[in-house]
């Protein structure tokens, strides 16, 4: 059983790597981001409220996502275990996630720790082209994720095993050190 987290700056490949090793290890993947754009595009009452606040590059209420991640761990089936993908973001969600282990019976719990510079996130942002990546919109979700989200490996640190990983280089480098790192 493989009970993960997948953290990391905006841009810095949380997805990419996510859904390879989803696929190796037959996990559930669950992209907070992802599942907020199936909403929109199905234009739900969910899709609705969030569609203005992803656009701002601003972060959808806590409450709401904290709701998603509760009913994607307690619905999972004929899997080994998860990744989650953009969630936690803020320090209420991850207390409320530790909280839902807890509950859940789930551990271990491993944090897969992506680092990369700043200089090279805006560059694979601008890349990417998602509306919700222009430059003036990047650097506000940059910066809710130094204010904010990266608050949380503090709490986290000495709560689980915290695995950090240079995710400057190639994508099937990376997946390696983190496989390698996960299964050694
Ligand atoms: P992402 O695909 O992870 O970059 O997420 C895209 C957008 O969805 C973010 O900029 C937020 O507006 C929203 N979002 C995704 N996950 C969360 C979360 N855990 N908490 C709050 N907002 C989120």
């Amino acid at each position: 059983m493989y009970n993960l987290i997948i953290f990391g700056a905006p841009g810095v490949g949380k997805g990419t790597q996510a859904k390879l090793i989803s696929e190796k290890l037959n996990l559930a993947h669950f992209s907070t981001g992802d599942i907020l754009r199936k909403e929109v595009e199905e234009q739900t009452e969910l899709g609705l409220k969030a569609k203005e606040i992803i656009e701002r590059g601003e972060l959808v209420p806590d409450e709401i996502m904290i709701g998603i991640v509760r009913k994607a761990l307690k619905n999972i089936k004929d899997k080994d275990g998860f990744i989650l993908d953009g969630f936690p973001r803020t320090l209420p969600q991850a207390v409320a996630l530790s909280e839902l282990f807890d509950e859940l019976n789930i551990r271990p719990v491993k944090i897969i720790y992506l680092e990369v510079n700043e200089d090279e996130l805006v560059n694979r942002l601008i890349k990417r082209g998602r509306t919700d990546d222009t430059p003036e919109i990047i650097k506000k979700r940059f910066n809710i994720y130094i204010q904010t989200t990266s608050k949380i490996l503090d709490y986290y640190k000495y709560k689980y095993d915290l695995f950090e990983i240079n995710g400057v280089g190639g994508i099937d480098d990376i997946n390696q050190s983190i496989f390698t790192m996960l299964t050694g």
